[in-house]
């Protein structure tokens, strides 16, 4: 089918089941799909509309898996939720599995009193990994609110254990001041993690080994040749990514953060951007009056699995296609984890 038949056709159908589907996108989809949905956000915002929607029977996702899953454990028990393509996963999120978690909790709680250490998952994680956070009183983030995470984190006990993006945590770590000897690196596949009692007994931040492959792309060699070649350009970059690229960045921050940065940017700046490359082209086509480059091409091919082909699909298979189903039990403790950060 020509892209126009396609559009077409989802245009009907959404106009056939009217207010009973809300159709939510997230910023990395690409343009096509984004002009198709009816609310466009980052994680954050995506969790928030779908647990405050109350209208819309079928809410459709198109964004990777576990978001969807957050989306449908904040979702009430009549609406369904639904990905065009179940597929579409998360390398990060696959680098933390509840097995590897639960055999690290026991490990980290052998050394230091479980009432001392709150677990703070980042989004970017399954249903298993959200609900362990919820029953050990710990909270979910985003990147936009992992610094207040961190805070609320604080005020409950004395150390955070983060999982499962090193460098969201790092560069958290980093923004509020925590000195680097007291953050050290768990590594899932090593006893400990690869550390001595000691040093767990007196880091303040444990960060799980898990990265994301698209923001851990950018480098500082990037950065400089970029900074040569447009010496009046703003470099934002992700909180994916590396300390070392966001230290030599102008600013850091979420997806929503970037998108507020463009639009707030006076006409004729220039913005080089360090995160998906689908973001930074449809930011770009948005903003004829500013030059909005790429700090490298650097697609997710998880989020590039949703197309106009598998959303008509799910559209025609209303209720029924890619349903995302989740065990009552995982489900309950992980809203609570979700809840809390809400209320953050
Ligand atoms: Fe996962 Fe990275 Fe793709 Fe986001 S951009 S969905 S963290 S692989």
């Amino acid at each position: 089918m020509e892209t126009i038949e396609l559009i077409q056709k989802i245009k009907k159908r959404k106009k056939e089941l009217g207010e009973r589907l809300v159709i939510l996108t997230h910023h990395y989809q690409r343009k096509d799909i984004v002009d198709l949905g009816d609310f466009c956000g980052d994680s954050f915002a995506l969790s928030a509309k779908a647990a405050k929607d109350k209208n819309a029977q079928y809410i459709v996702f198109c964004g990777v898996h576990f978001m969807a899953e957050s989306a449908a454990i904040l979702a009430k028990s009549n609406q369904i939720v639904q990905i065009p393509d179940s597929d579409a996963g998360c390398w990060m999120a696959d680098m933390a599995d509840s097995v590897m978690l639960d055999k690290a909790w026991k490990e980290i709680t052998k050394v230091v009193s479980q009432s001392k250490i709150i677990p703070i998952v980042y989004m970017n994680s399954d249903a298993h990994i959200k609900a362990h956070c919820g029953r050990n009183n710990g909270v979910i983030c985003t990147s936009s609110n992992a610094p207040e995470s961190f805070e609320w984190a604080f005020d409950r006990g004395e150390k955070i254990f983060f999982f499962p993006d090193e460098h969201l945590g790092r560069n958290t770590g980093n923004t509020l001041g925590i000195p680097k000897n007291e953050m050290i690196v768990w590594d899932p596949a090593k006893p400990f993690g690869g550390n001595s009692q000691d040093s767990i007994i007196k880091a303040k931040v444990i960060l799980w080994k898990g990265y994301c492959l698209v923001h851990t792309r950018f480098t500082t060699e990037q950065v400089e040749q970029m900074k040569k070649m447009y010496p009046d350009a703003k470099i934002v970059v992700h909180p994916e990514c590396t300390e070392d690229v966001v230290s030599v960045s102008d600013a850091v921050g979420s997806t929503s953060f970037i998108v507020n940065y463009v639009n707030d940017a006076p006409a004729g700046s220039t913005i080089i951007i360090g995160t998906e490359i689908n973001l930074v082209k449809r930011l770009g086509a948005e903003h004829r009056d500013k030059t909005i480059m790429p700090l490298k091409n650097s697609l997710c091919p998880n989020m590039f699995k949703i197309n106009l082909e598998n959303l008509l699909y799910t559209l025609e298979n209303i209720g029924v296609a890619n349903v995302i189903g989740i065990r009552n039990s995982i489900k309950e403790d992980s809203k609570l984890a979700l809840n809390r950060m809400l209320t953050l």
